[in-house]
């Protein structure tokens, strides 16, 4: 790729960096902002909006349903310039990131204007309904049932995981609607209203104190024909399409920890002298600094591959592994780096500690969010590096005649 600006993306970079100092604060450090509580999920509503409004949402998106119409490089250009400021956008990574295209893709065109554009200016907030209890990695195996009733199907069944679904409008959610078939044949992919009846969220306390997370029973909820998304059956594909685009949306936001790391080895001392003399920190550092440019390297060629039509391929995979290990690996190296006072939360105390440390309490799930490691080992050995697929016991079987345990 040539990294050197058009004189279009020199100028769109230019009015970019204007825009963003007249209406972002800028970064003093770069650790990370959390996502939790209601006045956060407001701020961070407001700021997308004002971005919305500037036309700086969804840049890639067709204007006719409330994006800029721009090409993957104004996007590049885009990220590059928003990431040396404070923003608010992970509430709405997986509606815009992952639902939006699979929207996009397979939605009918009413459904497109009416839902679209108020999901580009994050009036309307999205999750993606997919994991249940005993379908995580074999997402493939759920059991959430769809049936049709005339001009409507009627939900039963409960999925886990679902972040952010409790500030959610609407909702991607698939579903099986024909046990009879093998289990990727018999799956259907819906949109669904998540403030109507029959859908209850439970939120789930995590370790880190936060709620991420949310399980979702759907209690006879009914899904309009309408907001069906592609064929009845043909709900893997779509699913495949919401999966990689997850991929992508994730290596762009997916925490490494070398930043955070790089600058407290050039701040912190240890019995006084700079702990960046010491050699055990000096290795680790030597040693995640290669891994962290190989991923910045990993990103660039993904979206070289994006901005030329391409999808993102086994590289989101590697990146998601890489930097999902590396992140874990530091925050439990810097914790032990300071002694007793590795354990404080409070960023009022203090924002490094309490950055690390929420980092160990919340980096297991970075590696389990989105496909865990072995599922990206998986992926890698079959794809890139063509070793046998993995043996599939279900294969070509009916899904209602798959054994199960004792119910
Ligand atoms: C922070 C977070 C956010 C999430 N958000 C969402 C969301 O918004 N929507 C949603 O639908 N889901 C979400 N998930 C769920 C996530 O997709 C699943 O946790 C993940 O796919 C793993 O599924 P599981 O938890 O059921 O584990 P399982 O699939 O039961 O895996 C258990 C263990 O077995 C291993 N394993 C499984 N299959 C294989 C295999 N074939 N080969 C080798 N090892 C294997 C796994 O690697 C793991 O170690 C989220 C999870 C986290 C942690």
């Amino acid at each position: 790729m040539d990294f050197n600006d058009t004189p279009d993306l020199a100028s769109f970079r230019q009015d970019v960096k204007t825009w963003l100092d007249a209406n972002a604060e800028r970064r003093t450090d770069k650790l990370h902002m959390g996502m939790e509580g209601e006045q956060a999920f407001q701020e961070a509503k407001a700021w997308y909006k004002k971005k919305a409004d500037a036309g700086y949402a969804c840049l890639t998106w067709p204007k006719d349903y409330g994006g800029a119409g721009l090409t993957p490089l104004h996007e590049v250009v885009w990220t590059q310039e928003v990431e040396h400021f404070k923003t608010r956008d992970a509430h709405f990574v997986i509606g815009i990131g992952n639902c939006g295209p699979a929207i996009l893709h397979f939605a009918e065109e009413e459904q497109k204007r009416e839902l679209l554009p108020r999901m580009a200016s994050a009036e309307d907030v999205w999750c993606q309904l997919f994991s249940e209890p005993s379908a995580g990695s074999d997402v493939a195996g759920l059991r959430t049932r769809a049936e049709k009733n005339g001009d409507d199907w009627t939900l039963n069944g409960q999925k886990i995981w679902t972040s952010g679904a409790q500030y959610s409008d609407y909702g991607v959610v698939l579903t099986r609607t024909d046990p009879t078939v093998s289990k990727y044949r018999g799956l259907t992919l819906f949109m669904i209203d998540m403030r109507q009846p029959g859908v209850e969220v439970r939120p789930i306390k995590q370790m880190d104190g936060g709620q991420h997370f949310n399980e979702v029973f759907f209690h006879d909820a009914v899904v309009p024909d309408s907001y069906r998304l592609g064929d009845v059956g043909g709900g893997w594909t779509g699913a495949l399409t919401i999966l990689m685009s997850e991929r992508l949306a994730i290596s762009g936001v997916q925490p490494t920890g070398f930043p955070q790391f790089l600058d407290l080895v050039k701040s912190l001392e240890l019995d006084g002298e700079p702990i960046a003399n010491d050699p055990i920190v000096r290795d680790r550092l030597a040693s995640w600094y290669s891994q962290y440019a190989g991923l910045q390297a990993l990103y660039k060629r993904m979206l070289t591959a994006v901005a030329k039509g391409g999808i993102a391929g086994a590289e989101a995979s590697m990146g998601k592994l890489v930097g999902a290990v590396m992140n874990q690996e530091i925050a439990n190296f810097t914790c032990q780096l300071f002694g007793p006072a590795g354990i404080i939360l409070d960023p009022e105390i203090s924002p490094e500690r309490a950055h690390f440390e929420e980092q160990v309490l919340f980096s297991p799930g970075v590696r389990l969010a989105g496909g865990t490691d072995e599922v990206m080992r998986n992926i890698l050995a079959e794809q890139v590096l063509g070793l046998p697929q993995e043996p599939r016991a279900d294969k070509g079987i009916a899904f209602q005649d798959i054994p199960t345990g004792p119910s």
